[in-house]
């Protein structure tokens, strides 16, 4: 990728670039707990973006798509905001660097990447992340911190490309570090890295493929009951829930709402004691707590579907160590920490039986815990 970004770089431009790569993420565990206020648990992965910037003293940024085969240009104002999709995430992080008083002037760039796009390993925020990087590098003696890195990819979803999102996916690809997980709690913003360097076991993540789309506003409703539980229990969030304070509860409320905050209570607790599995090396723990939070998530959550329930068993059967559902549910991929020695049997059982099921393969997608945003030398 990188040979060719460069040689891409020379045939539209003259100047001599720098490099920059950035990464998606994976989320270990904590899943629906960011709107209430608790953990999630990411890394960045070994997929991502790569490019190549030089500042090239005019005020018009000029950009080419390797992938897509697309090139734009444009200005850094306000009014100059491009057309294509692609192009609004490398403007808006020029944006959202310019009005928080950074300085950002013309550049041209060539970048390429691997991370599936909508597949829910953020390519959006590998690409945020990358630019962001770079562009504080060369515009601003990195005098803005990777914790605001982060937000300013938040902030060009939010403004520029339409997608409300939380902080996990910029925050991991930014933070991102080799071997390490980032326990980030969304109610603080405080973060703490674990290790996670297995030797015997490896993430894959069977991308279904499939996205549901429910009638209603599935995650709004969900989001609403945990409002409603935490008012009853009198918490801000259900962060400061316990299963204790639901028991007592129980009887004012619906029995759907009690499913949906149990999950919550009690994924906060599984969160926590990965963490100290982690610290232990015990990745067998881990993975129980993985399933637990598939059943969860499938159970009293019910944001699974048939096809996830599926790739689920499949991997209990062939004794993968821990899988579940990755994301907000309804369809995406499952993330499996699998032993190596029975990586190979998992991944045909898993995409063989898929597809005699569902008549078309899942995509898989093996990762590696890696760095976040970066120079490359
Ligand atoms: P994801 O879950 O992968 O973040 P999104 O829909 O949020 O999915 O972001 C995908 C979008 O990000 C693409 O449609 C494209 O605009 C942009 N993007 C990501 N990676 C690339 C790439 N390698 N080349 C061009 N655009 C990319
Ligand atoms: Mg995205």
């Amino acid at each position: 990728m990188k040979n060719q970004i460069i040689k891409e770089f020379k045939e539209r431009f003259t100047s001599s670039p720098t490099l920059y790569a950035s990464a998606g993420r994976i989320n270990l565990i904590g899943e629906h707990t960011d709107y209430n206020g608790g953990f999630v648990f990411p890394g960045a992965i070994d997929k991502g973006i790569m490019a190549a910037v030089a500042p090239n003293a005019g005020e018009r940024v000029r950009v080419y798509a390797v992938n897509l085969g697309e090139y734009a240009e444009f200005g850094l104002e306000e009014k100059d905001a491009p057309r294509q999709s692609w192009a609004r995430y490398v403007f808006g992080v020029a944006r959202e660097i310019i009005k928080r008083g950074g300085t950002v002037k013309g550049f041209d760039a060539v970048f390429a990447g691997d991370v599936p796009l909508g597949a829910g390993l953020s390519s959006s925020a590998a690409l945020e992340s990358c630019f962001a990087f770079a562009l504080n590098d060369l515009f601003n003696d990195n005098r803005i911190d990777r914790i605001e890195l982060a937000r300013i990819g938040q902030s060009t979803e939010h403004n520029y490309c339409g997608v409300n999102c939380g902080i996990m996916d910029q925050f991991a690809s930014v933070m991102g570090q080799r071997g390490k997980l980032i326990r980030l709690d969304c109610r603080s913003m405080e973060y703490e890295y674990f290790p996670f360097d297995p030797a015997d076991y490896e993430l894959v993540l069977i991308d279904s493929k499939v996205k549901h789309e429910l009638a209603g506003s599935p995650y709004n409703r969900r989001r609403e009951s945990c409002e409603r539980v935490a008012a009853r229990l009198g918490v801000e969030t259900l962060r400061d829930a316990t299963m204790d304070m639901l028991e007592a509860a129980k009887s004012d409320i619906s029995d759907e709402d009690y499913k949906r905050a149990k999950f919550v209570i009690e994924e906060k607790e599984r969160v926590l004691t990965v963490c100290d599995a982690l610290l232990a090396g015990d990745y067998e723990e881990v993975g129980r707590q993985m399933y637990a939070t598939h059943r969860g998530l499938s159970a009293d959550y019910e944001v699974s579907c048939e096809e996830l329930d599926f790739l689920n068993e499949v991997a209990r059967e062939c004794g993968v160590a821990g899988s579940r559902i990755m994301g907000g549910g309804f369809g995406g991929c499952t993330i499996n920490l699998v032993a190596k020695d029975r990586m190979s049997h998992f991944v045909t059982e898993a995409v063989g039986r898929f597809r005699e099921r569902y008549g078309h393969a899942p995509e898989v997608y093996p990762v590696v815990i890696s760095a976040g945003a970066r120079r490359l030398d």
